[in-house]
């Protein structure tokens, strides 16, 4: 990193923190990934192991784990944002920004302290304590080496949360934030006895026959727009509050993973329609279009190849919006 922001990671005050806190809530960002969620039911695990009284939520009004997600360990954790009770500390996991509190944005504010673990080049700034490392794979690296520092011992359970975070940030290892160093750490979560095989299928390969249902229609309208990025090609489709019928939205999360498979494309976006009538874009680039940057100027946020935002306008004028900065980020 060449700026000075974010801060280098504030390791002995989180872990400080962590140790004198008697009550923790910890926090994934809203509609959460495995990485939020993994990154929070580890270090949930692990505070819990030290005789705290810990809970895990997530700010979607009258929150429930995704079916998506409802393998991962330490999920009695657990509880809806109504339920929350003011702790000692908040820890929020792998979120750049309060938006993405969703309902739980103000519990936040509300603790005497709150640390903020991510590797988002977007965060901006919220919490007291930080520890934000955007050369971080996933913030489950980061929390890992929290669990190490608190002499936390790696057990399966833990290991498996952890695995579930980093697998998914890195598309199984695939992407260029993949170091050797987060091959050992996998090493080591493998040494730890992780069902590795069964979360991948679980975690990559392993959806409701409705959502390829829906996956079907999504590519079959996906439009290519050859002259886009400037002339290095845009890809991108559409999901509907009605092509989903009574899927959740997190079932929508994987369509982004087949578009960006389209040869020529540079940039692959999916424009998904929440259950609010709300219209989000998920964004994908492949090798030096900083879509992060794009989904800020945006109003949302993300990492240099994966991204998302919120749209204010309808999903016409997002598509004409997109193309437009995508043009001036390639300087068309
Ligand atoms: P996805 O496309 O999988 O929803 O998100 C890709 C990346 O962009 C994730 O790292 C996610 O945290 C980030 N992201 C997605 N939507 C938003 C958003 O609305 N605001 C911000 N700040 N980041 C987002
Ligand atoms: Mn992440």
């Amino acid at each position: 990193m060449t700026s000075s922001y974010p801060p280098a990671p504030d390791w002995s005050g989180a872990v400080t923190a962590l140790r004198q806190a008697e009550s923790v809530l910890l926090i994934a960002h809203v509609l959460p990934d495995a990485d939020a969620l993994g990154s929070s039911l580890a270090l949930g695990m692990a505070l819990r192991s030290l005789g705290k009284d810990v809970t895990v939520s997530v700010g979607d009004p009258g929150f429930t784990v995704p079916d998506s997600l409802n393998f991962l360990p330490g999920l009695d954790l657990v509880v809806p944002p109504e339920d929350v009770v003011i702790p000692d500390l908040v820890v929020v996991c792998d979120t750049s920004s309060p938006e993405r509190l969703g309902v739980l944005a103000e519990s936040v504010s509300a603790a005497p302290i709150s640390v903020a673990i991510d590797h988002h080049p977007t965060f901006n700034g919220f919490g007291t304590i930080h520890v934000i490392d955007p050369e971080s794979p996933a913030t489950a690296a980061l929390v890992l080496k929290l669990i190490d520092m608190l002499d936390v011992p790696l057990n399966r359970e833990i290991a498996s949360a952890i695995y579930a975070g980093l697998a998914t940030d890195t598309g199984s290892f695939k992407f260029q934030s993949t170091t050797s160093e987060t091959l050992r750490t996998a090493a080591r979560l493998f040494d730890a006895g992780i069902p590795h095989s069964e979360l991948a299928r679980k975690l990559f390969d392993d959806e409701p026959f409705a959502a390829l249902k829906v996956l079907g229609i999504a590519l079959s309208r996906a439009v290519l727009v050859q002259g886009a990025v400037a002339g290095r090609g845009l890809v991108y489709t559409t999901v509907g509050c009605d092509d989903r019928g009574e899927l959740p939205e997190l079932a929508m999360e994987r369509v982004i993973e087949s578009i960006r498979r389209t040869h020529e494309a540079e940039v692959a976006a999916v424009f998904k329609q929440s259950d609010t009538g709300v219209w989000k874009g998920s964004l994908r680039s492949k090798t030096d279009i900083n879509v992060g940057e794009i989904a800020r100027s945006l109003g949302g946020g993300g990492h240099k190849f994966a991204a998302g935002y919120t749209g204010t306008t309808d999903v016409d004028q997002m598509v004409i919006d997109l193309i437009d900065a995508l043009d001036r980020a390639a300087g068309a």
